[in-house]
């Protein structure tokens, strides 16, 4: 890189970021929030080859501007809804700049001493601020580690997980082991087994219901286990969520964690969503009973304003990840003065090459402090709990799910009993707000039923864009139930 070019254009493109963000809040309706373009468009505008002779960076924001910001889906927006945020903060984003300014690979500790040991220390600090208990600290057994995504963690600690139970039983009885989650449970989480080798007749997708607001019985985990010993299964892996994707349940850590224990099985507890809450004292009761869970995993991406991508995850006995995922080629060898207090970050992920994501976690705690980290995510949850209201008030809608966090889920009520119509009229609600640009919101279905989800989380989200989205809801129901529709 070269520094003089660097520093003009650098200013140049952090003017257009920082335009970018003004305009999304001052003018929001010139960004249709959900992208509107047809698939291919891109193909159409932009020439078939590379070019020969280099550009100017102004022709190509020029380009940016035109060509590629029509093909954004806005999830910065003050009016974005949809799936789960993801956050995003000036720390965050500078705490990028200055990983891609540094650029280090820290693979091993020698390859960046930096990267590792602000790893270690950030990711100690966090799980004070979660409350964590001791063995998850590197002062411990365990440790963390910040993994791509909420999908690499997962897929991680069922590698370790099983390493740790063949070791047991032999290798040759992989057919025979058996994995527990809820139907609700991310779809990572299957991914994950069977890139590990487990059958997918052996993940046990245990049923949920309305009656337990989707949360995981601990009695059926209980007889399927049961089952399963009994048949000559080995039951090794549950996974928990604390805040699920479609409707933000909290699993019962305590009995699901002592069945686990009882039985010897690694529990994972994903809070990919929900877990960053718990540094709020008043939501840390959510992941009460994670003393008895083998692994632990939040997205700091999702709702800590860590940009994309930053996936801590914290295990009870880092030696089980490592065993599992240690690879020691002599030209990665070093000497080292003190070989015990060195972590080799390749040896807990998949891949070799690593960023150095610590920094802008650490410049996240550090530039804002837990207190406002903590009232940005009440914020979130009282902005969820106003559109909530707004919804139980009318009597064409309905809250559909118990809300603890910042997700509403929510749909029009059936007229006439006929859950088919209803379903019909909650997807031509939901096609006709999002057609609108004004708003983004998503949905899923729960026991058949077709949902529509309200999540906040994105940074500029104020009271005023949470009324304007309801009006726009109720506006567009409206108009369904005035030509007949409902
Ligand atoms: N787990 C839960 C509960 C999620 O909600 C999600 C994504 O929304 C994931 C895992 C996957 O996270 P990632 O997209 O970081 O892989």
């Amino acid at each position: 890189m070269e520094s003089e070019m660097l520093r003009e254009q650098g200013h140049i493109m952090v003017d257009f970021i920082a335009d970018y963000y003004k305009n999304l809040e001052d003018s929001p309706h010139d960004f249709p929030v959900l992208s509107q373009v047809q698939p291919g468009y891109l193909r159409d505008v932009l020439p078939d080859s590379a070019p020969d002779q280099p550009e100017s960076l102004k022709e190509l924001l020029d380009d940016v501007s035109k060509k590629i910001i029509p093909g954004i889906t806005h999830w910065q927006s003050p009016s974005y809804f949809a799936y789960y945020a993801s956050s995003t903060s000036v720390a965050g984003f500078l705490g990028e700049m200055l990983n891609a300014g540094l650029s280090v690979v820290g693979f091993t500790w020698l390859t960046s001493p930096a990267a590792t040991e602000l790893e270690v220390i950030v990711l100690d600090w966090l799980a004070k601020l979660l409350q964590l208990p001791n063995h998850f600290l590197s002062t411990g057994k365990g440790g963390g580690v910040i993994q791509g995504t909420g999908c690499e963690a997962v897929l991680v600690v069922v590698l370790a997980a099983r390493d740790r139970i063949l070791k047991k039983v032999g290798i040759t009885s992989l057919p025979r082991l058996v994995v527990y989650a809820s139907d609700q449970t991310h779809s990572s989480f299957r991914k994950a087994c069977l890139i590990g080798g487990i059958h997918e007749e052996n993940i046990r997708l245990l049923k949920t219901d309305s009656s337990t607001n989707y949360e995981m019985p601990p009695e059926s985990l209980e007889e399927a286990i049961s089952h399963d010993l009994a048949k000559g299964f080995i039951p090794f892996f549950i996974c928990a969520t604390v805040g699920t994707t479609s409707s933000a349940a909290v699993d019962p850590l305590v009995p699901l964690g002592e069945i686990g224990k009882s039985y010897g099985i690694w529990m994972h507890v994903d809070a990919a969503y929900a877990g960053n809450a718990c540094i709020c004292p008043e939501y840390r009761k959510f992941i009460d009973g994670i003393e008895n869970a083998d692994s632990f995993n939040i997205n700091a991406h999702k709702w800590l304003f860590a940009n994309q991508t930053c996936s801590p995850l914290w295990v009870k006995d880092r030696y089980s990840l490592i065993d599992a995922l240690k690879t020691n080629p002599e030209y990665l060898e070093y000497k080292v003065s003190k070989r015990d207090a060195v972590v080799n970050y390749k040896d807990w992920q998949i891949s070799l090459s690593r960023r150095f994501r610590s920094l802008k976690l650490w410049m996240v705690l550090r530039l804002y402090g837990s207190e406002n980290l903590r009232n940005f995510i009440r914020d979130h949850v009282n902005l969820a709990k106003h559109f909530e209201d707004y919804v139980a008030q009318d009597p064409h809608f309905e809250v559909v799910t118990i809300r603890y966090f910042s997700l509403v889920c929510f749909r029009l009520v059936t007229v006439d009993g006929d859950e088919d119509k209803c379903n019909e009229r909650n997807r031509e609600l939901l096609a006709a707000v999002n057609s609108t640009g004004k708003i983004f919101i998503s949905h899923t279905t729960l026991s058949g039923k077709f949902i529509l989800r309200f999540a906040v989380g994105a940074p500029l989200t104020e009271e005023k864009h949470v009324t304007e989205a309801w009006q726009i809801i109720h506006k567009h129901a409206s108009i369904l139930i005035r030509n007949g529709n409902c």
